[in-house]
């Protein structure tokens, strides 16, 4: 049986999604084919599915998996064939049974980091160990609004943000929501709609506000988000779950204290394979030493890849989704 992929012929829902043969794959040079035995799901990929985020169509789907390595292009070394590995990739492709990947945007996995957990820890967890050290740099003492906060990347957050010595206020959608982030560690939950949020976050801060709101859930929580923050707070704004922010005016940050906003992306922080490494590394030991618990809150076969899509777009998932081929 040759080897699938999920790909989308056109911009659209869940529906959109269909299954593609793949041939038999050969990898052109630098590249290697990895067999994967689990793929993560990442609410990026909806985005590419919809056009938010466009792709060159016909566009494969999902940016992260697990598996081994199957066949080496001319010029790869480093890695050998049969090793375990995982990436992550800006270029959508990975809910495959297998796929060719560029060498260079492998990472090596240690004994103790199986294949489940890789896929579930890899993106979200690089994006919260940039989003927390490298991005906002937040220091031991302050406080953070986190968002989604028993979602995919936002128990991480939640969990390394705890560990680091920072005050969390979590939000979640729901009761049941935050009171996984209370477990995951965080100081306050709060859940609900966003309309009175920033004066709950100012009651639980003496009316200062938060040193930095992190913000995946975008339009619908960002006006929330800014008037969640302290004088010279920061907004990192990541994501757009709930649909894009829109344009705004720099005074809107003047008015309200001379704030910063940053709007990262992953892949501008794990540029070169040392420094993807290296961060991967740092997620590695959290992992290991129980800084960071991941919970692998939903697993659907492969084929299944549109009822996932469902479910995380109706805010039905917590914690990491992973499809298994
Ligand atoms: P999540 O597991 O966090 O799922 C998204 C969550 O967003 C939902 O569970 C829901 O939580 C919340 N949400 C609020 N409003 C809506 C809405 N209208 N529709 C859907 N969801 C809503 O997903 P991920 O962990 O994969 O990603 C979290 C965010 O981080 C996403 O925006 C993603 O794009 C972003 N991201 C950005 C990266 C970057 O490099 N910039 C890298 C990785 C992720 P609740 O019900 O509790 O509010």
């Amino acid at each position: 049986m040759s080897d699938w992929r999920l790909s989308v012929a056109a911009y659209g829902g869940p529906e959109a999604i269909a299954r593609e043969d793949l041939g038999t794959l050969r990898p052109g040079p630098g590249e290697v084919v990895v067999r994967h035995r689990a793929i993560g799901i990442n609410f990026i990929d909806t985005y590419h599915r919809t056009g938010l985020y466009p792709v060159p169509l016909p566009a494969g789907l999902g940016v992260e998996a697990a598996g081994i390595v199957e066949a080496l292009g001319e010029g790869v070394d480093g890695f050998s064939v049969g090793e375990r590995v995982a990436y992550v990739t800006r270029t959508p492709g990975s809910y495959a049974t297998a796929r060719t990947i560029a060498a260079a945007e492998l990472i090596s996995l240690p004994d103790d980091v199986d294949d489940d957990l890789a896929a579930a820890a890899l993106l979200k967890g690089l994006t919260a160990e940039a989003l927390i050290f490298r991005c906002a740099r937040i220091e031991k003492g302050a406080t953070a609004l986190v968002h989604a906060a028993a979602g995919g990347v936002g128990q991480i957050l939640v969990q390394w943000l705890h560990a680091a010595g920072v005050t969390v206020i979590a939000h979640a959608g729901s009761a049941e929501k935050a009171e996984i982030a209370r477990k995951m560690g965080a100081d306050h939950v709060l859940h609900g709609g966003f309309n009175t949020l920033a004066e709950d976050v100012r009651a639980l801060t003496d009316g200062r506000g938060v040193h930095v709101s992190f913000d995946g859930v975008g339009a619908a929580s960002w006006t929330a988000s800014l008037d969640a923050l302290a004088r010279r707070g920061m907004m990192v704004t990541f994501g757009n779950a709930s649909g894009p922010v829109p344009p705004f005016s720099p005074l809107e940050l003047s008015r309200r204290g001379s704030l910063f906003v940053t709007r990262p992306t992953l892949f501008d922080y794990i540029v070169t394979p040392e420094e993807r490494q290296a961060a991967a590394d740092r997620l590695f030991a959290a992992l290991a030493d129980g800084t960071v618990k991941i919970t692998i809150g939903q697993r659907f076969a492969l084929g299944d890849a549109a009822d996932a899509h469902r479910a995380l777009e109706a805010r039905q998932t917590t914690g990491s989704t992973l499809l298994i081929p």
